[in-house]
């Protein structure tokens, strides 16, 4: 299998994201994004992937 999502730079531990920790939440296709320092992080599996700020260089 391959899985080859970016992990955000955060662990669920060191913050969890949830509809009262302050950061914005907008809703992504299916599911929720938290808008994190310019990011969006998903919370998947355990861990948060980042999504949506991409930019290719
Ligand atoms: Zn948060
Ligand atoms: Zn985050
Ligand atoms: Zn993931
Ligand atoms: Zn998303």
């Amino acid at each position: 299998m391959t899985d080859k999502k970016d992990p955000a730079e955060h662990t669920v531990a060191e913050h969890e994201h949830s509809a009262t920790c302050g950061h914005p939440a907008v809703k992504h296709e299916d599911h929720v994004d938290y808008v994190h320092d310019g990011h969006k992080h998903a919370p998947h599996d355990g861990h948060y992937d980042e999504h949506g700020s991409h930019r290719r260089r």
